[in-house]
Order: C-alpha cells, then sequence, then structure tokens
C-alpha cells in the first residue's frame, strides 16, 4: 500500500499497515496511516448472490421465450407412453405402442398422421408405418390417445419412435 507524508507529500511504499505512527525521512513529519477500506465479506456475498440471480432471472427468460418459439413451432407433440407386446395365432411377436398427440397451443389444431419408425440394432430404419390417431381435431391443451400394433416382429426391432408426419406431406 501506499502512504503520502502530510507535510511534505512524499510518497512511501508500505509493504503492511504499521502499528503505530510513521514518521517522514525527509520532513520528520509524524502520521498515523490508517487501514485502506475493506470490501465487507457480507457485501461481497450480496453482490455475488444478486449477480447470481440476475443470471437465473436470465436464464429463466431466455428459456421461456425459447419454450414459447418451440411452441408456436411445433404446437403438436407426439408422446409415447408405453410399449407392450402382443401375440398372434402364427405366434409371431410383435410391438404394440401407445401413446398421446398433445396440442400445446392455445389455437385448435388438426390432428396429422402418425409415422411409427423402426430400428434395428444397428440404427437403420426396419420399418416404417403411417396410421392415424382417432381424433381428426384437437382442442388448444387437449391431447388424443392412440395405440398401434407394428407389422414387424419384436425380434428385428431394437428401437422405435413416433414422429407427426409433417403438414402437406
Ligand atoms: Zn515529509
Amino acid at each position: 500500500m501506499k502512504t503520502v507524508c502530510d507535510f511534505c507529500k512524499t510518497e512511501y511504499s508500505l509493504d503492511a499497515v504499521p502499528t503505530g505512527p510513521v514518521k517522514c525521512a525527509v520532513c520528520g513529519h509524524t502520521w498515523t496511516v490508517s487501514r485502506p477500506p475493506r470490501r465487507s465479506p457480507i457485501l461481497v456475498f450480496i453482490a455475488a448472490l444478486c449477480a447470481l440471480l440476475a443470471a437465473i432471472v436470465f436464464a429463466v427468460a431466455v428459456m421461456y421465450q425459447h419454450r414459447i418459439t418451440e411452441i408456436r413451432e411445433h404446437p403438436l407433440v407426439a408422446e409415447l407412453d408405453d410399449v407392450t407386446t402382443t401375440t398372434d395365432e402364427n405366434n409371431i411377436t410383435r410391438f404394440v405402442i401407445s401413446g398421446r398427440v398433445l396440442n400445446r397451443s392455445d389455437q385448435i389444431y388438426g390432428v396429422p398422421g402418425l409415422i411409427v419408425y423402426s430400428y434395428d440394432s444397428n440404427g437403420k430404419i426396419v420399418d416404417r408405418q403411417r396410421f392415424m390417431p382417432s381424433a381428426t381435431l384437437l382442442d388448444a391443451g387437449d391431447n388424443v390417445l392412440f395405440s398401434h400394433t407394428l407389422s414387424v416382429p419384436v425380434a428385428n426391432v431394437d428401437k422405435i419412435s413416433v414422429e407427426l408426419e409433417a403438414q402437406g406431406e
């Protein structure tokens, strides 16, 4: 830290705050060096907390904006709730998928067709099937349940995904 003689303005560099008064080597004036103002740890903590809260509020605002944009672009979503199996008279077991189509927007929407993709263990599409849910229109916030039996046997399928058919497809 630095201290300056009050009388002759000579500047001195100190390693630490002296316990008693200091004497100027030039003019002999003595004075007491005061401790530099320290930032209170509580204030530092509060400032850090405020910065963190501001960052969180900003992040939530960004996420909320992202969600609004996402809903605007994709008002309808298909969700897979359950996958079971069924075995037919020829002893072939197939997956039965069930789920729902949700309308996340505040408008009424026509329900598009659903496409089920079946993948093998290498991630390659082995089957693509289209089917229609039971409802043709979905009110704002509503959902319609669906259930569908895949045509490919269980042994050939490693992964299933359900997608909404793009409008105009
Ligand atoms: Zn001096």
